[in-house]
């Protein structure tokens, strides 16, 4: 019997290692892609030794190549009449499971790398929330930062004017991401109505609440990550109340998790933007941080001017040497690092929640789950944000909305069904306390079954 399965973990391992060197032969100079898939795939192991029909299936290497990556040209004129040009991206990654769906990050780092990974996190994420959505990524290496209303008007428009090709509200459904919000989500409306004649309300998701929007999905990332954090506390008898947290980033995800958070009773101390960190000892005034972020789109450093007894440190970084119980990363990929990751457990952290996608590099997730600290991966932590885009894409279907309770309601319920499925599968795959590997088993085998289901295609 030990000899079978032996046999089995020998032949599953040398798979899972086969497609990894694929990928990266096949992806050159595609580091955070790599990065993404060898955390899903080192997780697989009992899976596949247990299962070997997904091997003979060829389901890994058919998840790892995307149905189809388009990249495009995106000319748009600047406020001095100088002529810009940047490049869009859209992977639609895995349609298994319905239209693809994802955000769209508009930043300087996008690239093809950047979408593909984002992208293969995207499906698995989606899987989890357990709704009709597959998986895709995309956005654009424009840089939101100082440009003028009209610019990100002129820019949103040129980029749906080539994007609208391929969606549709049953084929492909973004969302915002990093530096796209309600504002770019509402000129990318705009401009694909006026293409398309019509208004097929669900082919986009965050819209705005007076034309089609979901109450609560402004809130729901972060909410969710608060709600995913909670159900890992409450199981070691801990609780957001009077605990101590660190919160990095200070964009729609990271504001709504200091909401959630504070209203759990949680002191909130620290957040961040990408040039430095405050510290306010009597905890985030969060009145002010809107203020500053959502309405003046001002610089974080400006927050110390409101409240003198709050510091400012320039550079991100060091937001993870402030001692916490709980830390929120809500940035962006892999903001923790080994060495980070060694300060916070040294200061005592017990949990860490990632609202961000991909914060955590793959060393200091070792790190976590080596010293015992409970710890809620991205594509389970944050999935709260897709979860609500889906429930406006039902909302919109049968024209109707719901109250923001109702929403948030289900919000609630679907993040502990996700923490549930989680625990239900590291426990089964002899991986009890990994939630990393219990998300992955759980979402790899929806998407994997339902892809079997389908043939090859
Ligand atoms: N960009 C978000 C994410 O990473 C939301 C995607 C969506 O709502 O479609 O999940």
């Amino acid at each position: 019997m030990t000899a079978v399965i032996t046999e089995h973990e020998t032949r599953a391992a040398e798979y899972i290692r086969s497609v990894y060197e694929g990928v990266v032969r096949r992806n050159p100079y595609e580091p955070e892609f790599h990065q993404a898939v060898k955390e899903f795939t080192d997780t697989l192991l009992p899976v596949l030794a247990k299962h070997p029909h997904y091997i003979d299936q060829a389901v890994l290497e058919r998840m790892v190549e995307p149905e189809r990556l388009v990249t495009f040209r995106v000319p748009w004129v600047d406020d001095q009449g100088q002529i810009q040009v940047n490049r869009g991206f859209r992977v639609q990654f895995n349609s298994t499971l319905g239209p693809y769906k994802g955000g769209l990050r508009f930043h300087p780092s996008v690239n093809a790398n950047i979408v593909k990974f984002l992208g293969f996190e995207q499906i698995y994420k989606n899987a989890l929330t357990g709704q009709p959505i597959g998986g895709g990524k995309g956005g654009s290496d424009f840089d939101p930062k100082g440009k003028s209303d009209m610019e990100i008007m002129r820019f949103t428009q040129s980029f749906m004017t080539e994007l609208y090709k391929y969606l549709g509200e049953d084929t492909d459904v973004p969302a915002g991401d990093i530096g796209v919000g309600a504002r770019e989500i509402g000129y990318m409306f705009g401009q694909y109505k006026r293409i398309r004649g019509g208004n097929e309300s669900g082919v986009l998701t965050g819209k705005g609440v007076r034309y089609g929007g979901s109450l609560g999905r402004t809130e729901a990332t972060g909410y969710g990550c608060v709600y995913f954090v909670q159900e890992m506390l409450k199981f070691a008898g801990l609780s957001f109340e009077g605990s101590r947290v660190v919160v990095s980033g200070s964009g729609n995800v990271a504001i709504y998790a200091i909401e959630k958070a504070q209203q759990l009773g949680a002191h909130v101390v620290a957040c961040s933007d990408s040039a430095g960190y405050i510290y306010d000892p009597e905890g985030i005034d969060l009145a002010l941080l809107k203020q500053l972020k959502e309405k003046d789109r001002k610089r974080i450093s400006e927050y110390v001017t409101v409240r003198p007894q709050a510091t400012y440190t320039a550079g991100w970084e060091g937001i993870w040497t402030i001692p916490c119980e709980i830390a929120l990363p809500c940035a962006t990929q892999n903001e923790i690092d080994g060495e980070a990751a060694a300060t916070l457990v040294r200061n005592g952290v017990k949990a860490v929640g990632e609202g961000a996608n991909m914060p955590s590099t793959l060393e200091a997730i070792d790190i976590f789950l080596e010293h015992g600290v409970l710890f809620g991966p991205a594509k389970a932590a944050n999935a709260g944000g897709v979860a609500v885009s889906a429930l406006e894409m039902s909302q919109n279907s049968m024209r109707q909305s719901w109250t923001f309770e109702e929403v948030d309601g289900k919000l609630h319920q679907i993040m502990k069904n996700i923490y549930e499925r989680a625990v239900v599968a590291s426990e089964e795959y002899g991986c009890s306390g990994n939630l990393v590997a219990g998300a992955n088993i759980a979402a790899f085998l929806h998407v994997a079954d339902a892809m079997i289901a389908q043939g090859v295609v």
